[in-house]
């Protein structure tokens, strides 16, 4: 274990937790300080930014262009401040090094999976990671857990275990910390998972939403029997039903976390549950519509422009990220004086569009699913729009469930939302089919790609590679 390091991330948590009695307005003195910071280094160092930015350097940074993950990577040799750094490097780093060992000798290196597209790289130095380490400790803290390098937790994750993923570049650096851990393949059969939990016990549980669902419903089923204190979910939408079937498992409401590759932990449950506080301190979160303006809150954004103040190597100004946020209208009674994001509704790629009888298009947001299929008495489901139209896949139905009254009930909705309406099946499967990465995205669309998406935010959870155990 790296004890000087954890050393400093204990002291930054301390530091970090001062931060949760300031004033909106020492926040904001906060926020337009480090602003100030990232942008000087990254005129001083980064010759993508000196042209990126060129004439806007005093300008506010709503004015700034959007950065997606195409033009990071397609310029990553300028982008980055360290000249010595080269994407080819990088690249045949990660194909050749093991995921442990750092690039250049000061490094830490995560990729996100490419599930949309091509592999976005992150750099991190020592200090960069740090700050990563320490965004997601706080989650933890939040959750009331007591983070300290004496009491130990055994926790267990199910997420992905490829070693470049961030989850796995983390609980790699606090192995011996977060141990006695025990990481499983999310992607591994469900009674293997089951069995292995079985036996060890968690006193914390770290999962996909939709993997959570599948425990919980394996707790209810008398299969699995595990007592955790604490579960945390993240990387995927995390709706009612499925909170209300983790808390009636295991007797409490999960913990949500809100996270990316490129920047960390980036909102996280309060003690209050009253949605996920933004870590505004050490990232902005813009959440924004299609032509990039921003959506007050109370209602959804189409993404998220994500501009990390302790970015440094590879600094994220405005970086585009395709998730579907809302931020909360009302504070929260706990004090902090983070905003609240209270809704996560999905991906870009989760909005499924339909002609409309006027011969224009409309899109369909997650949660018009989400509110029809959360009443389903099912214990997994994912809505998948074919060419010629939506199969709806259901597994472990348990009560008398009329598929004609489900179909009824999806064809007035989209209806309702001028959509014409395609044919709608009902399909009764063993178990969702689950991607590589272990995850069952609740809506997918296999129709061709619509021209050039956003770069995709990379769900991560802390602590999950096998291999590193
Ligand atoms: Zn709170």
């Amino acid at each position: 274990m790296n004890t000087l390091l954890m050393l400093q991330l204990l002291w930054d948590l301390t530091r970090l937790r001062w931060r949760d009695r300031w004033t909106r307005q020492q926040l904001e003195a906060h926020q337009a300080e480090a602003l100030r910071r990232l942008r000087v280094y990254a005129y001083a160092r980064s010759p993508f930014y000196q042209r990126f930015h060129q004439g806007l350097a005093d300008r506010p940074l709503h004015e700034l262009p959007v950065l997606t993950k195409a033009t990071l990577m397609e310029h990553f040799d300028e982008l980055v401040t360290d000249r010595q750094v080269r994407l080819e490097a990088v690249r045949a780093h990660l194909a050749n090094a093991g995921a442990e060992k750092l690039f250049l000798g000061r490094y830490w290196v995560s990729s996100t999976s490419g599930s949309t597209g091509r592999p976005g790289l992150f750099l991190f130095d020592r200090s960069e990671w740090l700050a990563i380490l320490t965004s997601f400790a706080r989650a933890h803290d939040w959750a009331g857990l007591q983070v300290s390098l004496t009491h130990r937790m055994k926790m267990a994750a199910v997420a992905s275990t490829n070693p470049w993923h961030m989850s796995a570049q983390v609980a790699a650096t606090l192995r011996s910390w977060w141990m006695p851990a025990l990481r499983l393949e999310a992607a591994e059969p469900l009674e293997r998972l089951v069995q292995q939990l079985n036996t060890f016990q968690p006193e914390m549980l770290v999962a996909y939403a939709s993997m959570a669902r599948l425990l919980a419903e394996e707790q209810r089923a008398g299969r699995l029997r595990i007592a955790p204190h604490l579960v945390f979910t993240s990387s995927e939408v995390l709706t009612a039903e499925t909170r209300r079937l983790a808390e009636e498992a295991w007797g409490h409401q999960p913990f949500n976390q809100y996270g990316a590759t490129e920047g960390g932990g980036l909102a996280a449950e309060c003690e209050r549950h009253t949605g996920m506080h933004v870590m505004e301190d050490l990232a902005l979160l813009e959440v924004v519509d299609e032509r990039n303006r921003l959506v007050p809150p109370g209602e959804y954004g189409d993404k998220v422009l994500l501009t990390l103040f302790s970015s440094r190597t590879q600094p994220l100004i405005r970086y585009e990220v395709s998730d579907s946020l809302r931020l909360a209208e009302g504070s929260c009674p706990c004090g902090r004086p983070f905003v609240l994001i209270d809704d996560v509704q999905g991906r870009m790629e989760e909005v499924l569009r339909f002609p409309t009888a006027t011969g224009g298009e409309v899109a369909v947001h997650p949660n018009t699913f989400h509110h029809v299929m959360d009443t389903v008495p099912s214990s997994g489901w994912q809505v998948v729009q074919e060419p010629d139209g939506l199969t709806v896949l259901l597994s472990g139905v348990r009560e008398d469930l009329e598929d004609s009254a489900l179909v009824e009930r999806l064809r007035r909705d989209l209806a309702a939302q001028d959509a014409l309406v395609p044919e709608v099946r009902v399909q009764r499967v063993a178990a969702i089919p689950r991607a590589a990465s272990g995850k069952a995205p609740l809506i997918k669309s296999n129709l061709p790609p619509r021209g050039a998406g956003a770069g995709r935010g990379e769900g991560v959870v802390p602590g999950a590679d096998r291999r590193l155990t």
